[in-house]
């Protein structure tokens, strides 16, 4: 009888196991989200680009991909342990329209703030608050500089690097990489280069807004 009830109990866990898992529906462009999640505020590594925004609730993701990016900045703990990084936009918990974003529609798309260094070198994050849009209003030269700051390509290759083991790991792709095309080939010149020719697409044609203080990444995951 015991047994029997320690089954039913396992059971029920294991159901609702599985059900935490989120299900997109449709397109990044055109699409919806069942039981988003979170990104935690801050980690060892990396942190929000906003309280006010993740409070607002513009920080859900499919859970697949949560799981890829907290695993993807664990690895960078070790790879690139003087480096920090930060996250950007990246849905709500259902999904759906995105404003002003085209995309982010079903919790696989996501964006990043340019990790970059200060004038000594040093790994910081680009100040994001309401008075720059989050971050967003922010504009490099055609070299990837800006008030001081410089684009650090080697820490984002690595964490693209990072993004794309993890999802191969967890049975999944990278669909695409939006980067400023005038800014790659900055990418190609860091040890990642071939790993990143090799194995993701970077777009090859400008987008609606330029991508240079923030990289969006949409991941491949099977929808309904
Ligand atoms: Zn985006």
């Amino acid at each position: 009888m015991k047994f029997t009830i320690l089954s039913i109990i396992l059971f029920l866990f294991t159901m609702k196991g599985s059900a935490a898992e989120s299900i997109c529906f449709g397109t990044t462009s055109n699409g919806s989200l069942k039981g988003g999640v979170q990104l935690p505020r801050e980690g060892k590594n990396f942190i929000s680009y906003s309280h006010i925004a993740s409070m607002a609730g513009r920080t859900y993701v499919h859970s697949k991909v949560r799981s890829i990016i907290l695993n993807a900045y664990a690895d960078l703990e070790t790879s690139q342990p003087l480096k920090v990084y930060k996250y950007a936009e990246t849905g709500f918990e259902e999904g759906g329209k995105f404003r002003p974003h085209k995309t982010h529609q079903n919790g696989l798309s996501v964006d990043f703030m340019t990790p970059v260094t200060n004038s000594s070198g040093n790994s910081v994050h680009l100040p994001t608050h309401p008075l720059n849009k989050f971050g967003y209003d922010i504009e490099f030269d055609d070299k990837g500089y800006y008030e001081g700051y410089a684009i650090d390509y080697e820490a984002l290759a690595a964490h693209i690097v990072a993004l794309h083991k993890e999802a191969i790991k967890q049975g999944y792709e990278i669909w695409r990489v939006i980067f400023d095309p005038k800014l790659q080939p900055y990418l190609l010149k860091t040890k990642y280069a071939k790993y990143l020719k090799d194995h993701v697409q970077l777009s090859k044609k400008r987008s609606w807004v330029r991508h240079d203080e923030h990289y969006h990444v949409d991941f491949k995951i099977p929808c309904q």
